[in-house]
């Protein structure tokens, strides 16, 4: 299987190695497969019997030729271990109804970026001896805070990688700050800049994009590389769920083989909708995709109109792994929905207007797969609140946000089908908002808040996010944003 770009007319060239190594194509498209493989009944069954790193190994090997299937389950098998991922990698747990909860985040750090990011680097370790590379790829981040922790906890310990986090110091919560400086691995440093998130992340591109600094690197033997959401390498594990999802629906007796299913995700850069979307191309008997917005609900607006204009207002929200304006995997449907001249077009002219508008013939095309809805803060915590009271189920506030949305479809629709909602946080991880919803109560602090929500629900603290306050702390450096190219030298000597 050969990758190209979404907004290249050449043949597809790259290979799996080098399109996860390199991440972006050169010419800022996206790395996709030239063409998209199947999945058929009979092994849509066959996997049913099968562990989750099996399933995993199984379809990667689809989109993953030039890795041998061998490779590819010893990585699953280490990734999604049990050890890491308890409770299981990927479980199906009834909300009400037909609704059920595929709850993403049973991994080591309670949030579903763990689904890709404990894949992705194994991947990437690999892709370098594939590719012949001789230097240690360095992994820089900036993060408001998820995505860091997350990304170090995938890259720590990884052969030919090392990994430096960025974040600002006054702009993670106190749980994010102890979970990044409490961070274990040998290969890995954190680091806090002075200002805000667009600081450290604009420092950031900065240094990617500064020629003595590679010059300098390349003198150590190390280059640059990105743990980006838009690589190939996170998206293909992302497909694996979905899969598992509906197998677990057979195992139950839920569907019948062959009968479809509805998926509703939280969506944010639009990865994780796009890989149910990648499933359902390879075969899986996907009905909607109902994609989830918050109160940046942006994407809702695309999805009912065809246009896509981020000239708009921002909120912070409480689901603020969705507080994006910029969803850069839309570019993948588009290119599978239009092809890559239109694409490139339309994100020419998302580059210097900030918006595009599709043809009525795609948006016709788009709107047979997916659906939009949103949630407001209110709404967010109203729903927290009835499916913990009433079906004793708690929800993040992410989660919460697809709940709503996956009511207001079948309301609208009538339609029953069996909904699979991405359940992509643990509650814990944003106990302070969930706790206010189901309690009715101030927390007393962020940290606090963890305990409360324990004893209001009696439900157990998971152990990524237990015991914080009592870890080592190994990173406490503060710095100024133009002391990031010190940091970095310092870190490789
Ligand atoms: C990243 C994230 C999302 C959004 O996923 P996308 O793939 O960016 O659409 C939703 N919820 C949580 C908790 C996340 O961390």
């Amino acid at each position: 299987m050969l990758f190209k770009s979404t907004r290249s007319t050449e043949k597809a060239s790259a290979s799996a190695a080098e399109v996860i190594k390199q991440g972006l194509a050169s010419d800022g498209g996206l790395f996709v497969p030239e063409s998209i493989p199947t999945l058929s009944k009979e092994e849509i069954l066959s996997l049913c019997k099968e562990s989750y790193p099996v399933r995993a190994a199984r379809i990667l090997s689809k989109f993953l030729s030039d890795y041998t299937y061998e490779e590819l389950l010893a990585d699953c098998e280490k990734a999604y271990a049990e050890d890491s991922f308890v409770g299981g990698a990927a479980p199906l747990v009834p909300i009400h109804g037909p609704f059920s909860a595929l709850e993403l985040w049973h991994g080591p750090t309670a949030a579903f970026k763990d689904m890709a990011l404990q894949i992705m680097p194994r991947l990437l370790s690999r892709a370098l001896v594939k590719t012949g590379e001789t230097r240690i790829a360095l992994i820089l981040v900036a993060t408001s805070g998820d995505t860091g922790k997350a990304a170090l906890e995938g890259y720590k310990d990884i052969d030919g990688i090392k990994i430096m986090v960025f974040y600002p110091v006054d702009g993670v919560s106190r749980v994010q700050k102890l979970q990044m400086a409490t961070q274990t691995g040998s290969n890995v440093n954190v680091t806090s800049i002075r200002g805000n998130f667009d600081d450290a992340q604009s420092g950031v591109k900065v240094i990617f994009g500064d020629a003595e600094m590679e010059a300098i690197l390349n003198e150590k033997g190390y280059f640059f590389s990105s743990a980006n959401s838009i690589n190939w390498g996170r998206l293909a594990p992302q497909i694996v769920y979905y899969v598992s999802a509906y197998c677990d629906l057979l195992e139950k007796g839920v569907c019948k083989l062959g009968e479809t299913f509805n998926v509703c995700v939280p969506t944010g850069n639009f990865g994780n909708i796009f890989a149910a979307y990648l499933a359902k191309q390879m075969g899986l008997p996907i009905g909607r995709l109902i994609c989830a917005s918050n109160a940046n609900n942006i994407l809702t607006d695309f999805l009912r109109t065809g246009t896509y204009d981020r000239n708009r207002d921002f909120y912070l929200t409480m689901s603020p792994s969705m507080d994006i304006l910029i969803s850069s995997n839309l570019e993948r449907l588009l290119y599978f929905t239009v092809g890559s001249e239109k694409t490139a077009a339309y994100m020419d002219s998302l580059k210097k207007t900030g918006a595009y508008t599709v043809d009525a013939e795609a948006l016709a095309a788009i709107q047979e797969n997916f659906c939009g809805y949103f949630a407001d803060e209110k709404a967010t915590a109203e729903t927290i609140r009835r499916t913990y009271r009433e079906h004793g189920y708690l929800a993040d506030t992410h989660t919460a946000v697809a709940i709503s949305a996956a009511e207001q479809y079948v309301a609208e629709s009538g339609d029953n089908r069996p909904m699979v909602i991405a359940s992509t946080a643990s509650p814990y991880k944003f106990a302070n908002n969930v706790y206010r919803a189901v309690a009715d109560k101030e927390p007393s602090s962020d940290l606090e808040a963890l305990h409360e929500l324990s004893a209001y629900t009696n439900t157990e603290i998971p152990y990524p996010l237990a015991g914080l306050e009592t870890r080592t702390v190994r990173f406490e450096e503060v710095i100024d944003r133009d002391g990031m190219k010190d940091a970095i030298l310092s870190f490789l000597n």
